[in-house]
């Protein structure tokens, strides 16, 4: 008997009493009962995301949120500066080249983080730019963006700054309204503890100036507006997955319960424990800056990557991802987002240190699970 454990970067593991919730029969959505959970969803979610601004939620995958956000502070021919540093920085290019916006693009090569002064570079010779894209967690690297420098920057100018936090939000730091994020887009299936579906958007004062200006706005599902109109019953304009809203507000009372702050210092113990670990093995996190809701793993020159993460999965049942594209086989990215805590990390990092020796990688066996323990521990 083997038991399957999920370590990827979304979607992640659901708690049980979340699980539950979801076995419970389909309702009718149009009654005071569901307003009543999404008027609580939604206070929830503006405690994850460190805002007083409106927050509206979408039923789509986050890339749904991200079109939102997209096509309603932008227009055909209108100009938008790209912070891009993986894969998920160029899902914000391929939807705003779907919506035919003039595209600046500062970029930085995969495992880099975007230095804030290229953006203060970029916006100094593009004043006429409506909003900056960047990406909190670059799910596909392992990178954590300094988003409050951003922040710092963009605010200062009459620009927007729209952030994804799809991985990031309730995995590391972000504080939508300190930081001066004006759209922050998440999704459900990451660090929030529910399955694939939902997608979350937070909208400030400023951002919603910019949308009532653009008359030229291309959409009709994703028209924030409508969402807005209907926020005051806490009512939806088109039928929301209600069963997973339900499900949404019993993860969110977890996260509640543990506290933001906690939230956050649990997955920085969790990431640096691994990164200890991996370093400990002798390889190489692939990240420069790390974010805390995953591990990414560079893959030694010595082993097969493909074959060892099959090998994982087959033999000892932990799936982790796989690199995307053109990082298939050079990395591996071990998630310890949402609901996962110091035992499951370790279980992944003594599995993987015995498909490390199945590949006859040298190394002492035991090593990068101590260190993680030492860290653990605070003896590190
Ligand atoms: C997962 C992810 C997305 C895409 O979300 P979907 O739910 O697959 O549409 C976008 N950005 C980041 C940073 C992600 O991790």
């Amino acid at each position: 008997m083997l038991k399957t454990r999920l370590f990827t970067p979304g979607p992640t593991p659901v708690p049980e009493e979340t699980l539950l919730e979801l076995a419970k029969p389909v309702t009718y959505h149009r009654t005071a009962e569901q307003k009543q959970i999404l008027g609580e969803v939604i206070a929830d979610l503006k405690y994850v995301f460190q805002t007083a601004n409106d927050v509206i939620v979408l039923t789509s995958s986050g890339t749904g949120g991200m079109e939102a956000a997209v096509s309603n502070v932008l227009s055909p021919g209108k100009k938008a500066i790209l912070l891009t540093a993986g894969r998920w920085g160029e899902r914000w290019r391929g939807i705003m080249k779907g919506f035919g916006i003039e595209v600046v693009n500062v970029e930085v090569a995969y495992g880099k983080a975007i230095p804030p002064a290229m953006l203060e570079e970029a916006l100094a010779n593009n004043p006429d730019t409506v909003a900056v894209f960047a990406t909190l967690s670059e799910t596909s690297t392992g990178v954590g963006h300094d988003v409050e420098a951003f922040g710092k920057i963009v605010a200062k100018t009459s620009a927007l700054l729209v952030v994804d936090g799809i991985s990031g939000l309730g995995a590391m730091e972000c504080r939508t309204d300190d930081w001066k994020i004006d759209i922050c887009v998440s999704g459900s299936q990451k660090a929030l503890m529910l399955p694939p579906g939902l997608a979350y958007v937070s909208v400030s004062a400023k951002a919603w100036q910019v949308i009532e200006a653009n008359t030229a706005a291309k959409n009709f599902y994703f028209d924030l507006k409508r969402y807005r109109a209907k926020l005051p019953e806490n009512d939806t304009p088109f039928t929301p997955a209600n069963t997973l809203i339900r499900a949404q507000r019993v993860s969110l009372k977890r996260i509640r319960a543990e506290g933001i702050e906690n939230l956050w210092a649990r997955h920085a113990r969790m990431g640096a424990a691994a990164r200890a670990a991996i370093a400990a093995l002798g390889l190489t996190n692939f990240a420069e800056r790390p974010n805390n809701a995953m591990t990414v793993i560079t893959v030694p020159a010595s082993i097969d990557g493909n074959e060892l993460l099959k090998n994982l999965e087959k033999k000892y049942g932990y799936k982790l991802a796989n690199g995307q594209d053109s990082m298939k086989g050079k990395i591996w990215r071990l998630s310890h987002m949402g609901y996962c805590d110091m035992f499951d990390v370790i279980g992944a990092l003594s599995a993987l240190e015995l498909a490390l020796l199945d590949a006859g990688y040298k190394f002492q066996p035991g090593a990068g699970v101590a260190a993680a323990q030492r860290v653990l521990t605070g003896r590190g």
